[in-house]
């Protein structure tokens, strides 16, 4: 059985000041994604457990376990790629023309983005998707780690809104916290993650 194990960062806890600092870096990364990663873990074995002694009984509770704890562990690994030291700007390329066609703009997308983020209800993320069924990006808002989002939809940008992503900085004024991400947007990565989207979920959800 496949174990998760908790990816490196792509870069030194500190590198992201002076828009995330260093300690909620290593907080998050090191204690926060970690616990995920075990949660998920755990759920798996359990289930497998279950299995095993025919006893699953606590089928209900091991899924949801296993959704909120994936779902934690593929939310945060691909979040440290969309940021980076390195990044800021606007897209280019065919990202670029897709924001534009799908969104009329980046400062649409970005004013669309934002208030997606800042008015989560709870913990969750905001989420820009490739949605194969209507060939289209989507902003979600993502709530906990795993819920309120299309099935098949890929992600391909997410910012963490969870307080733990952004408190011990900015306390409780999210939009400052937002606007600062986009001084640490990756676009080249979010480029690649919806080159790759695109082109591999070509059909996936074929209805007819
Ligand atoms: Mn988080």
């Amino acid at each position: 059985m496949a174990n998760y194990t908790l990816p490196d960062l792509p870069y030194d806890y500190a590198a992201l000041e002076p828009h995330i600092s260093g300690k909620i870096m290593q907080l998050h990364h090191d204690k926060h994604h970690q616990a995920y990663v075990t949660g998920a873990n755990t759920a798996l074995e359990q289930l497998a457990e279950a299995r095993e002694s025919g006893n699953l009984g606590n089928v209900n509770k091991l899924e949801k376990d296993l959704a909120f704890n994936l779902g934690g562990h593929v939310n945060h690994s691909i979040f440290w790629t969309n940021l980076s030291p390195d990044g800021g700007g606007q897209p280019e390329g065919e990202l670029a023309a897709a924001i534009d066609e799908f969104f009329g703009g980046f400062e649409k997308f970005q004013a669309h983005f934002t208030a997606a983020a800042t008015g989560i209800q709870g913990s969750g993320w905001a989420v820009l998707s490739w949605d194969p069924i209507g060939s289209q990006l989507i902003i979600q808002q993502l709530f906990d780690q795993q819920s309120n989002t299309a099935q098949g939809t890929i992600p391909v940008f997410q910012l963490d809104m969870w307080e733990h992503a952004f408190y011990l900085d900015y306390l409780n004024v999210k939009a400052d916290y937002v606007k600062a991400v986009w001084n640490i947007a990756n676009w080249q990565n979010v480029a690649e993650r919806f080159a790759a989207a695109r082109e591999k979920t070509a059909g996936l959800l074929v209805t007819s």
